[in-house]
């Protein structure tokens, strides 16, 4: 069956932005205890624990308007 249902998603739960460690299994949410690196074309994010760098993949961030 199709059913045409043009739902405009617009009432999204808002996204866990949770990072995990790959080595040690350290999580924290955003912003957690990360080291956070900025660079010019993505932000790096240390594990606190075990020193790993968990990279975060630079998203396409809204426009906030004041
Ligand atoms: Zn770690």
């Amino acid at each position: 069956m199709s059913t045409n249902h043009t739902s405009t998603s617009d009432a999204e739960p808002r996204p866990k932005a949770v990072l995990f460690c790959p080595d040690c299994g350290h999580e924290s949410g955003l912003p957690g205890d990360w080291i956070v690196d900025e660079g010019p074309n993505r932000t790096t994010h240390t594990c606190p624990a075990c020193d790993a760098t968990v990279e975060d993949r630079p998203r396409p961030a809204p426009a906030l308007a004041p």
